[in-house]
């Protein structure tokens, strides 16, 4: 009986035409279709190299997602609570790199991207033509678009794909990833992106990404300078800072610094999310691309300058909300949250 057929209706005719000739073979066309995309996204291999306090988080949201993942950290110990949760482990970037059909890194500075790309034993020395390499490190942008074109020349493309949001967005996969480089190898990379963050923006070819990051960079800094000034007013004004946090938090003062690192700051909690050494790093990007192309950021070059002397005192391990030591030092006064 054909009323016993799905699709079929007494009254629809027309539905069982549609559902029997040739629309029936371009659904299951279409359905055979995004499986195959199904199938070839999750094929795709995925290689994580720098299992610091982001790439920690973030590969291990990448496995969570569901890719065949292959892990390498300079420090081996780091890559055992990525193995116990199934990823495996290489010996070097470059058979990570032989193994894998995208290879994201996100290591600390220029030097040290080089060095797991290009060094002995690095990225490029195992990679394939028609692999992918990420660069999700912040780093300068003019290396990157070197790096790019060594890649090119082996057939490997590369997008740079600095992130923001901090430890705990690394954690939540909620992070903010501003991409450099090709659309299509971004279209290639998108899944494996979603894994690790909410908003990815495609900001212009090569190198394009860390310079947005490097703009990120300069707003986080006036963010933080601006809370620590805040909170030292609020301690020499004699009220209690938990209320002042309340209060202003909701309106137009309101930050992600401010709800993520004040409330660290009253506890006296000075645990990186992001260290005084790696800001530092990103303010020195900051200050030599603002150098090359003429514009003065008289605020970034005092807050580097505040840093430094947070450097000076052997406190390059703390977080960066710890700018704020740098003013009770010159205010004579200590947050005590009291
Ligand atoms: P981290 O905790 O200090 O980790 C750095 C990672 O890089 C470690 O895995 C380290 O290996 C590896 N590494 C450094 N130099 C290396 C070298 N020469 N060869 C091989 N591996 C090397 O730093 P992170 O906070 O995760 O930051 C990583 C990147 O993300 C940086 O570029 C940073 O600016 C950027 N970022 C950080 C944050 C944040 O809030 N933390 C936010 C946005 C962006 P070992 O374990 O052996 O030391």
């Amino acid at each position: 009986m054909m009323s016993n057929i799905p699709g079929y209706t007494r009254h629809s005719p027309f539905v069982w035409t549609w559902f029997s000739g040739y629309n029936v073979r371009s659904l299951l066309e279409s359905f055979g279709k995004s499986l195959m995309k199904e199938q070839t996204k999750m094929a795709e291999r995925i290689g994580f190299i720098g299992l610091g306090i982001m790439g920690a988080g973030m590969a291990a949201n990448v496995l969570r997602a569901g890719f065949p993942l292959m892990v390498w950290n300079r420090t081996r110990t780091k890559t055992e609570p990525l193995a116990a949760a199934g990823a495996e482990v290489a010996q070097s970037p470059a058979e990570l790199a032989a193994s894998s059909d995208i290879i994201i890194t996100c290591v600390s500075d220029t030097l040290d991207v080089e060095t797991v790309i290009l060094g002995p034993e690095g990225v490029a020395q195992g990679a394939r033509a028609g692999s992918l390499v990420v660069d999700m490190s912040t780093i300068s942008p003019a290396t990157t678009r070197q790096i790019a074109g060594r890649l090119a020349e082996q057939g490997v493309d590369m997008l740079d794909a600095p992130v923001s949001g901090g430890s705990e967005g690394a954690a939540r996969g909620t992070l903010s990833i501003m991409v450099g480089g090709e659309a299509a190898s971004l279209q290639r990379a998108t899944p494996v992106l979603q894994a690790m963050g909410q908003r990815i923006t495609h900001v212009g070819p090569h190198g394009a990404g860390q310079t947005v990051k490097l703009v990120n960079q300069v707003m986080v800094v006036g963010n933080c300078l601006a809370m620590a000034e805040g909170l030292l007013l609020a301690q020499a004004g004699g009220v209690d800072l938990n209320k002042a946090l309340e209060a202003v938090s909701g309106g137009a003062a309101g930050s992600w610094m401010l709800s993520n690192r004040a409330p660290q700051i009253l506890a006296r909690d000075w645990r990186p999310g992001f260290t005084i050494a790696l800001q530092q790093k990103d303010l020195r990007l900051v200050l030599e691309a603002a150098d090359q192309q003429g514009v003065p950021l008289p605020g970034t070059a005092l807050i580097f300058q505040l840093y430094r002397t947070l450097e000076a005192r052997g406190l390059s391990g703390d977080g960066n909300h710890a700018l704020v030591k740098a003013l009770e030092a010159l205010a004579g006064i200590e947050i005590t949250g009291a």
